[in-house]
């Protein structure tokens, strides 16, 4: 890659950060999502060590700090978001026990079988739900946690527009039994499995970018990326309210055996 196309790249990521540092959410869930998810999991005391990947902007890990004990560490790639990460734990006094910290999810610099729980929303898809089950395993103590929201299907057929949408977006979708036997066969024990409920993606997540849309395209009206990015934004949106009976985000609760 030529040193003006990274230049030109870099700013469409800052584009894409600065989209996302605009809503709550980077990603469908609610607190009652996490509370069930959070039921599953047994192990948690004060001691506990939690590491949330892909942590975004920690609307999620506000909520999970409020409700879990133990010290947690938000991971994301994007800097911006950890500065905002770390402003909320901090508005809300927590940030003696909630840290963020900028790193990649395929480079994570916990040590072995330090973590009790590892917590990710919406984001394991940047790694791959199989590599990353099987990669962060390690990372967990023997009877650990992991539990993970990820894109699924909820049929074996659907319709060809959202199988295509999805086939370039992100091939490793795949249906419930398929998940389940990836967790088995990445050394785990699949102690709970369940859809998120559509509001996580209606009220939570697309509604809340409807108006800010409309600002950041005054923002940046001259900018075609930004436009595109937009229109790339709605037309996700469309299709989720049109095929939504075919897909979602389950989340995947697994303990480490
Ligand atoms: N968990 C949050 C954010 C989900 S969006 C929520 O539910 O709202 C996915 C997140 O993964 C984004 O914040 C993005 O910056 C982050 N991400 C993408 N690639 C990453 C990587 N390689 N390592 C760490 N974080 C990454």
């Amino acid at each position: 890659m030529s040193k003006e196309n990274k230049s030109i790249h870099d700013f469409d990521l800052n584009l894409i950060c600065e989209y996302f540092s605009g809503v709550e959410r980077q990603g469908p869930g609610s607190p009652e999502v996490i509370l069930k998810a959070l039921s599953f999991i047994k192990n948690l005391s004060s001691e506990s060590i939690i590491a949330d990947i892909g942590c975004g902007t920690g609307g999620q890990t506000m909520f999970l700090a409020q409700n879990a004990p133990g010290q947690i560490t938000g991971v994301d790639i994007f800097p911006d978001f950890i500065n905002i990460f770390n402003n909320n734990a901090a508005t809300l006094n927590i940030n003696e026990r909630v840290k963020g910290v900028v790193g990649s999810m395929d480079n994570l610099s916990f040590k072995d079988e330090e973590l009790d729980l590892i917590w990710s929303e919406g984001a394991i898809y940047n790694i791959g739900f199989e590599r990353g089950l099987k990669e962060w395993r390690k990372f967990l103590k023997k009877g650990g946690y992991i539990a993970v929201s990820e894109a699924t299907w909820f049929t074996n057929e659907r319709p060809h527009e959202i199988n295509e949408f999805w086939m370039k977006e992100y091939p490793g979708i795949d249906t419930i039994p398929n998940k389940v036997m990836q967790l088995q066969n990445a050394g785990y024990i699949p102690v709970a499995t369940f859809n998120l409920p559509e509001e996580c993606w209606t009220e939570n997540f697309y509604e809340p970018q409807v108006e800010w849309q409309i600002e950041y395209l005054e923002k940046h009206s001259d900018n075609k990326f930004a436009r595109e990015f937009v229109e790339s934004q709605r037309y996700e949106t469309d299709l989720y309210y049109k095929y939504k009976e075919y897909y979602g985000y389950t989340f995947y609760i697994g303990k480490k055996i």
